[in-house]
């Protein structure tokens, strides 16, 4: 057994809960946990408090913003809401981390969609589990192109792929970002440069 298991057990046992519960945490280790565990019980009562209601009140309030599907708090995210968006240009995105990481760039004028997913047949998922449905509908009203980021993986090209021939009929001009971005690599993972290179050298699908 490795030490970090056995070193849980040193612990009374609301420690060794609470060392258990931040595990639960994506990247989160033993020893991270445990010096997080550690940091939390050094902390002001009323600091703890804050951060675990912060923590609930936001997992209970979050939700799908009614038109790009990102999460967010209201009936529409801000980037919705915004009219000094160019809202009749979509880039199509899989998860609400890709968005965020092509909005620390500050250089994109557009809206979102964020599908949450990819298309994989290998994982059984199909089109009709991602927010597909909702970007056709939304391709009803005017839209001057629709640029498609997912990720250069095998399931992000699928969809692109999937994507264009959806919607070429429609008259739109679709285009796919660059491959700037590394094959297997994560949106949120690439650095800014990098990413607004592959969003200038986009090409039409
Ligand atoms: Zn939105």
């Amino acid at each position: 057994m490795a030490w970090e298991a056995l070193a849980v057990d040193y612990f009374s046992g609301r420690i060794s809960e609470l060392i258990e519960q931040l595990q639960v945490l994506p990247g989160i280790g033993t020893k991270t946990a445990q010096r997080l565990a550690f940091h939390i019980i050094s902390m002001p009562e009323e600091k703890v408090k804050r951060l675990s209601e912060t923590m609930l009140e936001t997992r209970k309030n979050v939700r799908y913003c009614s038109e790009c599907y990102t999460l967010t708090d209201g009936e529409k995210c801000p980037i919705c809401s915004s009219p000094k968006r160019n809202h009749r240009m979509i880039m199509v995105v899989e998860t609400p981390r890709d968005l965020a990481a092509y909005e620390k760039t500050g250089k994109y004028e557009g809206v979102y969609h964020v599908l949450h997913g990819a298309i994989s047949p290998m994982l059984g998922i199909g089109p009709g589990d991602i927010r597909l449905k909702e970007l056709m509908v939304r391709l009803e009203a005017d839209v001057d192109e629709v640029i498609i980021a997912t990720n250069s993986t095998l399931e992000g090209e699928t969809t692109a792929m999937y994507i264009s021939r959806l919607i070429k009929p429609t008259g739109i001009k679709v285009t796919r970002i660059a491959n700037g971005v590394p094959v297997g690599g994560d949106l949120e993972n690439v650095d800014e440069v990098t990413l607004l290179r592959a969003l200038e050298g986009r090409t039409i699908l």
